[in-house]
């Protein structure tokens, strides 16, 4: 027998259905003998209603940082304004980079259209959209920046490919929008095309997001594992654990350097709340992931074939019960105990689990790129206004110097001045390119800020500036439609 000592990690007993699905599961832990020492912490409804708009509170995070892994039970956000989501909040705070979400059918004991599906979704959690960083511009205008990094792509395509290595799984696909986004997803896409090839025993191919989601809807048995940026992948980890079954037998764990967070995908269901109804079958699967992250294989693969087997004999929680598939329609607590029953017996049907150590759902150290050469070979100014592009350019014009000029104004991306079309739609929000002229050499940040200068002189009032930089050569910027 192989003595262990405790590991320590987090446990959050959460709100709604949470402590129900959370004695539940450690239960199940505990009498798999899983070797955890457990620290409770309070986070959620009543941290938030406290005062705390974190909904988190700061000793709290020094138990996580204490701890190797947080298994937490899901929250409530109260309604009404001023509080922010927790669970971004731990993901960022933490450097939890990966989003991990197996999505898994289990036909014939549980109904789905996809029999044969078994998809992990393996999503960017610090970045894109979730940065929260939006700006009202100007009355008509708002803006949300949408942040992609290299190292961000880097960690997570990486990711990607080890766990699909480490778990035996065959492909790798990529979604993005990179024929939009030529520069923030054609960037998630540039680095997946050149890692992929660091794993040559691993398939890769790329998807458009939008007929990529499409197929996956229809034929995920198509698929394995999928590596998305971060709000392609919250809304296809959704759609994907909703199509395999229910979104109430899903895990999902967020992986980082310095800590892992483990939680089931749904909420804290508060009109179930107190009944003993609700399933924690994702909750279960989560702890799983939890032990196979901690090295604890054994004890993780004897929990999932227990639960299988659970699922096989048909006894069900409300949620997934169905006349003539399901034996028994039973509630939380009892749902643990026949998974307990069952510890150390194995599915018939459905595939058996069986982890390995490699299978670790540790991080990957990253390797830093060669810098590129960065040259400043414009600027794009942001201003308000309801003039006509005609009033908008003979104001400019006269800002124009011997080395910079205005080369474009557009609107919501579309090029109105030169060659306006006077059909376009436009908005309040007018951006008015100045690029270097020809042959006159780069520019130095002092030529930017003299040519704001004149803005300043001539009562314009800009509400944003955008260097334009050259990268080795290469923009660093993208063209407005129709813009040579
Ligand atoms: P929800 O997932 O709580 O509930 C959606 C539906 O699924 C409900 O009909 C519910 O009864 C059912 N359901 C969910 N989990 C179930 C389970 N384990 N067993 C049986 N039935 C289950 O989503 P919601 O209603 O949109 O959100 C409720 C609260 O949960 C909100 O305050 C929301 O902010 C929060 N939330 C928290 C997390 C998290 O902590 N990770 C995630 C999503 C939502």
């Amino acid at each position: 027998m192989v003595v262990r000592s405790n590991i320590p990690i987090t446990v959050a007993n959460g709100d709604g259905i949470g402590p129900e699905i959370m004695s539940a599961t450690l239960r199940i832990l505990k009498k798999a003998g899983a070797p955890l020492d457990i620290r409770t912490v309070e986070i959620g409804e009543k941290v938030y209603l406290k005062g705390e708009t974190s909904g988190i509170e700061a000793s709290t995070w020094e138990t996580i940082r204490q701890t190797k892994a947080f298994l937490k039970a899901p929250i409530t956000t109260p309604q009404g304004g001023g509080f922010k989501s927790l669970n971004v909040t731990i993901r960022t705070s933490m450097g939890l980079y990966a989003n991990v979400r197996p999505c898994v059918s289990y036909y014939p004991f549980v109904e789905t259209k996809h029999p044969k599906m078994d998809v992990v979704i393996v999503r960017e959690n610090e970045e894109d959209l979730y940065t929260g960083i939006e700006y009202r511009q100007t009355e008509e205008t708002y803006h949300a920046l949408k942040v992609i990094t290299r190292p961000g792509c880097e960690k997570i395509i990486h990711y990607a490919f080890q766990y699909a290595k480490a778990n035996g799984r065959k492909k790798v696909t990529c979604f993005t929008k990179d024929n939009i986004l030529k520069l923030s997803d054609g960037l998630f896409h540039k680095i997946f095309d050149e890692i992929s090839p660091l794993y040559p025993e691993i398939i890769a191919e790329h998807w458009i997001v939008d007929i990529g989601a499409a197929k996956l809807a229809d034929t995920p048995e198509d698929f394995d594992v999928v590596v998305l940026p971060n709000l392609y992948g919250d809304i296809l980890s959704d759609v994907a654990a909703q199509i395999a079954g229910s979104v109430g037998l899903a895990g999902s764990a967020n992986i980082g350097q310095h800590g892992a967070m483990f939680e089931a995908i749904h909420g804290s269901a508060p009109r179930r709340a107190g009944q003993n109804v609700a399933n924690p079958s994702g909750l279960i699967l989560a702890s799983v992931m939890m032990l196979v992250h901690l090295g604890i294989v054994d004890i993780a693969s004897n929990i999932h074939n227990a639960w299988l087997k659970t699922m096989e004999d048909g006894i069900h929680t409300y949620d997934i019960f169905k006349e003539g598939i399901s034996k028994a329609n039973v509630g939380t607590k009892e749902f643990a105990e026949a998974v307990i029953q069952r510890l150390g017996q194995k599915p018939n049907t459905l595939k058996q689990a069986h982890y390995l150590e490699s299978a670790s759902l540790m991080h990957h150290e990253l390797v830093k790129s060669q810098p590129a050469k960065s040259e400043i070979v414009g600027v794009d100014i942001f201003i308000e206004g309801n003039k006509s592009v005609q009033e908008f350019h003979q104001i400019l014009e006269k800002l124009n110097s011997e080395k910079i000029h205005l080369t474009m104004i557009a609107n919501r991306g579309v090029r109105v001045w030169p060659n306006t079309m006077s059909e376009t739609s436009c908005g309040d929000n007018w951006r008015c390119r100045f690029a270097v002229k020809k042959k006159t050499g780069n520019l130095k940040i002092k030529e930017i800020a003299d040519l704001l200068q004149k803005f300043a002189d001539a009562g314009i009032e800009f509400n944003q500036t955008e260097l334009l930089k050259t990268y080795d050569g290469k923009p660093g910027y993208t063209l407005a439609q129709d813009e040579q």
